[in-house]
């Protein structure tokens, strides 16, 4: 790049004032650099480009000041335009930063070429995303995790939204709430125009497996049908939308080999699995036929105090709780020898975001890799209350799965820890404890609440 006069970009430096760090911030904070500056940059700035020119915007030192300029540059007014160098010549940059930077160079490298320009200029405008099943527990965590990374959220629903408060509580006021019904593609169409988003995650659907026996037909309505209606809206509204459909462990049911890879051959056992596999083939058929940027995470069972007292975790929390705050003497359980693949869920959402991140669209399974059983589980739920489990649990047949007993799920996460940098924060004992330490606070908060 040749010298640069402060008259030619000094319009654009006002824009980058009011939009990107706010008037007062940004006083002597930006200098135009050459290219030996940008070679010099260091811990403590960004590298940006106004128009045609660049800037170096000092962030202050450090991971969270470079961090949080770098979620105010996300949030910029449409029309700023930034410079993307490439990636390597950043080498101090956030690395979610450097892979979004990446990708939209490449894009916009794309767009551009043949226009003769000399550098690539991009411009980043706020991400939106929808999405669909934003008041439960995934959903919930997403919209935390994408408004701190500068998102615009919009989530789909089907109630009123005060039905989504305990979820959702911490963001409601800062989320787009849309009324769709998956099955009505009109109103499908109608919530892509009105939000239109760059990312569409498809979290909704019945997610408690033993009552798709109940609901076989709704289940394969919601989570089979559902995703070939969102993906036509998707295509009919804007197929540059990336696509995240959320799959799930049980397509593997008995699995044809432990632990499970991207490659393993599917085959479910409930009419929640079976519906899953519907979803996550139609997915691969519209990423195939269409060339849809659409990528299924299949994740195994992952948790939280946001999930109901249904799903077992929750439901030997809440006992192991209550047994020793002398409120219960019982848990009841089906097979204890069942195991399972637990994770966290804020763990699990992080990974779903860096899917639709990546240069190619495919799938990853998001999983911690160990296979733990049911008596794992209650052991270290009831130690950490300090008690043994033996005397308080009865292993009762009815609550046996039969043949839809699972114990072979386990995931090999190998690819998403390799292409996505994605790692669990968080260990089987430690999410044991979150569990079990939330039901406790809550417990004993209801004694108190009750005695006062
Ligand atoms: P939740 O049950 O907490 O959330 C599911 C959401 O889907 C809810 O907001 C629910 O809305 C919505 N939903 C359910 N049925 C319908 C329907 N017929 N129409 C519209 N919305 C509907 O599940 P999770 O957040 O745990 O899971 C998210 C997704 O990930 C689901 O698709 C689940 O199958 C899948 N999954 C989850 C795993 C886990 O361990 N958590 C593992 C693997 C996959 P409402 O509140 O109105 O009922």
């Amino acid at each position: 790049m040749g010298a640069v006069h402060e008259d030619e970009i000094e319009p654009r430096v006002r824009q980058l004032r009011k939009h990107v760090l706010g008037a007062s911030d940004v006083e002597g904070h930006t200098r135009v650099v050459d290219s030996a500056g940008s070679a010099r940059l260091a811990n403590s700035a960004l590298l940006v480009g106004v128009g045609r020119h660049r800037l170096m915007l000092r962030t202050g030192r450090g991971e969270d000041e470079r961090a949080r300029t770098c979620s105010r540059l996300q949030r910029a007014h449409s029309s700023l335009y930034v410079l993307l160098e490439p990636a390597e010549s950043l080498p101090s940059q956030p690395p979610e930063l450097l892979a979004a930077v990446e990708a939209r160079r490449r894009a916009a490298q794309r767009l551009r070429e043949g226009t003769g320009h000399e550098r690539i200029i991009a411009r980043i405008p706020k991400r939106r995303a929808l999405i669909t099943g934003v008041g439960g527990q995934d959903g919930s965590f997403l919209a935390e995790l994408l408004l701190s990374q500068g998102y615009e959220v919009a989530g789909i629903v089907r109630r009123q939204p005060s039905v989504y408060a305990s979820n959702l509580g911490a963001v409601l006021e800062r989320i787009e709430l849309v009324d769709a019904d998956l099955l009505d593609r009109p109103s499908l169409n109608r919530a892509l125009e009105e939000t239109r988003p760059h990312e569409v995650f498809n979290l909704a659907a019945p997610s408690f497996v033993p009552r798709s026996w109940d609901e076989p037909v709704l289940t394969a309505e919601f989570a089979a049908v559902g995703v070939t209606s969102l993906l036509e809206a998707i295509r009919a509204v804007d197929p540059d939308i990336r696509f995240y459909q959320a799959s799930s462990s049980e397509i593997f049911g008995r699995p044809l080999e432990t632990p499970q890879t991207e490659e393993t051959p599917l085959s479910p056992v409930t009419p929640y699995g079976v519906a899953k596999a519907y979803g996550h083939f139609i997915a691969h058929s519209y990423r195939d036929r269409y060339g849809l940027f659409a990528c299924c995470g299949i994740l195994y069972n992952h948790e939280s105090i946001r999930r109901p007292l249904d799903f077992l975790p929750r439901k030997v929390a809440r006992a192991a709780a209550a047994i020793s705050l002398g409120l219960e003497s019982t848990l009841r359980l089906g097979d204890l020898d069942a195991r399972r693949d637990w994770g966290y869920a804020p763990d699990y959402v992080r990974a779903m975001w860096l899917m639709l991140q990546q240069d190619e669209p495919q799938d990853y399974i998001v999983a911690s890799g160990e296979s733990r059983s049911v008596r794992d589980l209650v052991a270290c739920a009831f130690a950490r209350v300090g008690l043994e489990f033996e005397p308080h649990v009865v292993s009762d047949p009815a609550f046996r799965r039969g043949v839809a007993e699972l114990h072979d799920l386990v995931g090999d996460p190998n690819r998403a820890r390799e292409v996505l940098g994605w790692t669990p924060s968080v260990t089987f004992e430690e999410l044991v404890g979150i569990l079990v330490d939330a039901e406790l606070q809550s417990l004993s908060h209801g004694q108190a609440a009750s005695s006062a």
